[in-house]
């Protein structure tokens, strides 16, 4: 979401078509062909006379009845261990903020008194995009207190919901933002602006949590004045004109005005939400083709989230076709080893040329993204329960979000460092986006359908199904430790199948006990391995999770390697050269040209196996290699803070 500093645009301006392409849209002829300086010559073929979007689309409500649910967040609690401390972590700066400091700027622009100190960063009162973070931080709270019973910040939700209402209300006509309606006026005549509805956005998605998730009546009332001010002001302009400002703008808006339809029934939110539908983006997805480069990738993602949503309440597979094909396309050929995409905030490339997107630039991977596609993920992962959708969201979630609370770009380059925010001076997009996630890491660990549950992820927590009167308590360390303990509590035998994942990353296959005996229940990796009895309380079942080394090449450079040992990514670990505070904290990403060069080893060892030559180091989840002109220590990326490291190595 930054905007493009001047070193940034120009290296994406000279290295790919122009990111800023909003102001020169591209439009979507029937013989579109890119200029590509990284395949020059290529041609995206023709496009068929009739396109799957046209300026009618028409909004029935049908619901579709995914094949697996997830369970609430308020049914699954974090236990002891690696997630409940890193919620920790993002509670200290959640009960650090102060409501009325945040409310600041929306009580300035509805002409109402505020004496409280101006915050920094994004929500300074001049920035475009102030107000953002009040709708991460109002989700926030009320992820925080339907995932842990977390009053404190319930009531400093309510709290601001109420104070909003009063600015709201001095504003008139449903308009609620911290800046004026001016901006808007801008969008529609094509003139320069940030980002307002993606800020509208937020604040709406968060009335619309505190809500759903605390029960806040009032914060209903104010979204909807929001929505039916979405509706006039989209009204108001013609398709041509809305389309143009979409251009400008890319909010992801209609995910919530979808969901305002489906908890009201209220079909004028959806129709609202259509007209949000940016249709040259959408149209190459609906037909399978990879059109992305170019395009800024945080605020394209979001329209793909409400794509998934217009399916799931409206049955029209279009809207399918078009998630599915971006998660594929976007996760096999352009997401790097953490799971992450983007660079420099943009997609640069074509698919599977991200060796090449590598040296266009060090502002690799913003986190927002990873956040927004595990969201997009588990919309896909409902509908069709299929495991794969958990081997990438297990890769985004240990590699990218663990780890990089406070961080804005997971640096990929060679000798990249960690950078973390300041505290009330930053508020980037991805402040935004990691209050929200950090205040739910039980969210996806477990799904269910008709016939028992599905496990999907391996961390500590206690699952209490009400409804079966079922709890599940799963114990383990992963990933220091290999695999898991589930033991069961139930008021009377209860029959169902307990499914657990079994990662394609396994080595060889996994070893289940049940009631500590060895059990003849096999899956291979990437299957689920499916356990169905009659349980009692005190069943116990231990699931053995093989770990090996293994290695991923880049597409387009095969002696490009990462290496992972299970799910772990590995950083090699290269000391702190050149890194200095302000270095550290503050910037956005690393900025490898203000730090001492740093020479990247090499490894000669193509075509030996890799135990040969990366050795663990005993009692740790690391490794070292050997018999290498310059040896490195390989530890868990998500392990390595504060010094320098590299994820890709040449090794010939
Ligand atoms: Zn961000």
């Amino acid at each position: 979401m930054a905007k493009l500093t001047r070193r940034r645009f120009a290296l994406a301006a000279a290295s790919a078509t122009a990111l800023l392409s909003q102001d020169k849209p591209r439009e979507i002829t029937s013989a579109s062909v890119l200029e590509d300086p990284i395949a020059p010559g290529v041609s995206e073929g023709t496009l068929p006379p009739h396109l799957p979007f046209d300026s009618q689309i028409n909004f029935t409500r049908q619901d579709v009845a995914g094949k697996v649910k997830p369970f609430p967040l308020s049914s699954v609690r974090l236990l002891s261990g690696t997630f409940l401390s890193e919620t920790e972590i993002n509670n200290r700066f959640m009960f650090a903020q102060s409501p009325d400091r945040l409310l600041h700027v929306f009580r300035v622009n509805a002409g109402l008194p505020s004496s409280a100190a101006p915050l920094g960063g994004w929500e300074k009162p001049d920035c475009e995009l102030r107000g953002h973070f009040v709708g991460h931080y109002l989700s926030a709270c009320a992820f925080s207190y339907a995932s842990s019973s977390n009053h404190e910040l319930k009531a400093s939700g309510d709290y601001i919901v109420a104070e909003l209402a009063k600015c709201q209300q001095q504003l008139k006509g449903g308009y609620l933002s911290a800046f004026p309606t001016e901006y808007f006026d801008r969008l529609a005549a094509r003139k320069k602006v940030w980002a307002p509805f993606y800020t509208v956005h937020k604040i709406m998605a968060g009335l619309l949590d505190m809500h759903q998730l605390c029960g806040n009546a009032q914060a209903l009332t104010v979204l909807q004045g929001m929505a039916n001010w979405a509706d006039h002001w989209s009204a108001s302009l013609t398709d041509a004109q809305m389309q143009m400002a979409l251009d400008t703008e890319f909010g992801g808006i209609a995910e919530t005005l979808y969901n305002l339809t489906a908890l009201t029934g209220d079909p004028r939110y959806a129709k609202t939400g259509d007209r949000f539908l940016k249709r040259r983006f959408l149209n190459p997805l609906a037909l399978r083709r990879d059109e992305l480069r170019g395009l800024h990738v945080n605020t394209h993602i979001p329209q793909v989230i409400a794509a998934a949503r217009r399916y799931e309440i409206s049955d029209d597979q279009r809207f399918c076709d078009v998630a599915e094909f971006f998660w594929q396309t976007v996760v096999g050929t352009r997401t790097y080893v953490t799971g992450g995409t983007s660079n420099n905030e943009g997609w640069l490339v074509g698919p599977n040329q991200l060796a090449a997107e590598l040296k266009l630039g060090d502002a690799t991977n913003e986190c927002c993204c990873a956040y927004n596609l595990l969201k997009l993920t588990r919309h896909l992962y409902a509908w069709t329960g299929d495991v794969r959708y958990f081997d990438y969201y297990e890769r985004a979630l240990f590699n990218h979000r663990l780890g990089a609370y406070g961080q804005y770009y997971l640096g990929i380059v060679p000798g990249s460092w960690r950078t973390r925010e300041t505290d009330f001076a930053s508020y980037w997009c991805c402040t935004g986006t990691a209050v929200e996630d950090f205040a739910k890491l039980n969210d996806a660990i477990y799904y269910h359908d008709a016939d028992g549950i599905y496990v999907n992820l391996f961390i500590a927590s206690e699952l209490n199904w009400d409804e079966r009167k079922f709890k599940l308590r799963q114990q383990t360390a992963f990933p220091d430790q290999a695999g898991t303990m589930f033991t069961v509590e139930t008021s009377e035998p209860t029959q169902l199948t307990l499914r657990i994942r079994v990662p394609s990353w396994v080595a060889g296959s996994a070893s289940v006990k049940i009631n500590g005996k060895p059990s003849e229940v096999t899956a291979s990796p990437g299957s689920y391995l499916s356990i169905a009895r009659l349980w009692n309380t005190g069943d116990s079942i231990e699931v053995g999770l093989p770990m090996a080394l293994h290695s991923e090449s880049m597409a387009d450079d095969h002696s490009l390697r990462a290496f992972l040992y299970g799910p772990l990514v590995l950083a090699g670990k290269l000391g702190r050269t050149g890194l200095t505070e302000e270095l550290v904290t503050g910037p956005e990403g690393p900025e490898l040209n203000k730090a001492a060069p740093l020479a990247i080893p090499e490894f000669s060892a193509a075509g030996k196996p890799l135990h040969e030559w990366i050795k663990p180091i005993e009692h740790t989840m690391s490794f070292q290699t050997t018999g290498q002109a310059e040896n490195v220590e390989l530890a868990p990326f998500y392990k390595v803070s504060r010094e320098r490291y590299s994820l890709y190595w040449k090794v010939t």
